[in-house]
C-alpha cells in the first residue's frame, strides 16, 4: 500500500501452505506497526493451541501475544474503538463470518492483516480464505520449501491417516511439498491401509 490518504482502512492477506512463513511475516508487520506507536490488537482461533494458549508461536518460535477466539464474529466483537490495526493467524480456521468482520473492520478505517493456509491437506481450496482474497486490497503469497526434493512447496503435506478437514498439528503430521511431490490422497490411502491392517489381525487373531 502506498498512497493512504485519510483514515482509509484495508485488507492484507497472507497466504501459502504450512511452514511458508505466514505466522513469521504476520508478526514482522505487527510488531513494526507497535514500533510505529500504533494501537494493535492481534488474534488466533481458539483450537489452534499448538505451542501456546494465548501467543501466535511461528515454527522459527517468534512470538507475540494474542486473544483467542471461536470465529471471525467474535473478532468484531472484541474489536476497541481506539484499535488501529488488527492482526489474525491461523484464519482458515475462522469460518465465514470472518469475511464480514474484516471487511467491517476496514471499512472503519484499520488496517486488517489476515494470515492462512489458501489450501487444505487435498489441495482444495480452503474456505474463507479464498474468498477473503478476492475482498482485500493486498495478498502476498509464501511458499514452503519441499521437504522431499528442496522445490518450492505451494502445498500442504497431511501424513497421518484422517480425512477430516481439520486436524490441528505440527511435529511430523504435516509437511511442505512442491507440486510435483504432492500426494493428495495420501491421507486417505493411510486409512484404507489402517483399514486393511486392522482386518488381517482380526483374521489372524480369531
Ligand atoms: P507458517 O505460519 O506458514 O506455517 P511459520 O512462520 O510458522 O510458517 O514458520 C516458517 C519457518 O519454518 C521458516 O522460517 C523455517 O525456519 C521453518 N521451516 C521448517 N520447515 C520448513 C520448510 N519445509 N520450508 C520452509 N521453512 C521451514
Ligand atoms: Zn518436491
Amino acid at each position: 500500500m502506498d498512497i493512504v490518504k485519510g483514515n482509509m482502512g484495508w485488507i492484507e492477506v497472507i497466504v501459502g501452505p504450512m511452514f511458508s512463513g505466514k505466522s513469521e511475516e504476520l508478526i514482522r508487520r505487527l510488531r513494526r506497526a507497535e514500533i510505529a506507536r500504533q494501537r494493535v490488537q492481534i488474534f488466533k482461533p481458539a483450537i489452534d493451541r499448538r505451542y501456546s494458549s494465548n501467543g501466535i508461536v511461528s515454527h522459527s518460535g517468534l512470538e507475540i501475544a494474542s486473544e483467542l477466539v471461536a470465529d471471525g464474529a467474535e473478532i468484531l466483537e472484541k474489536v476497541q474503538a481506539r484499535t488501529e490495526v488488527v492482526g489474525v493467524d491461523e484464519a482458515q480456521f475462522l469460518g465465514e463470518s470472518l469475511l464480514d468482520s474484516c471487511t467491517r473492520l476496514a471499512d472503519l478505517g484499520k488496517r486488517v492483516i489476515v494470515a492462512g493456509l489458501d489450501t487444505d491437506f487435498m489441495g482444495r481450496p480452503f474456505e474463507p480464505m479464498p474468498r477473503l482474497l478476492v475482498v482485500s486490497e493486498e495478498i502476498t503469497k509464501l511458499l514452503a520449501i519441499c521437504a522431499r526434493c528442496g522445490n518450492p512447496a505451494v502445498h500442504t503435506q497431511r501424513l497421518v491417516a484422517s480425512e477430516e478437514l481439520i486436524v490441528v498439528g505440527a511435529g511430523g503430521m504435516y509437511e511442505a511439498r512442491c507440486r510435483r511431490c504432492f500426494e493428495s490422497q495420501l491421507a486417505a490411502e493411510k486409512i484404507e491401509e489402517e483399514k486393511k491392517l486392522q482386518a488381517n489381525s482380526k483374521a489372524a487373531s480369531g
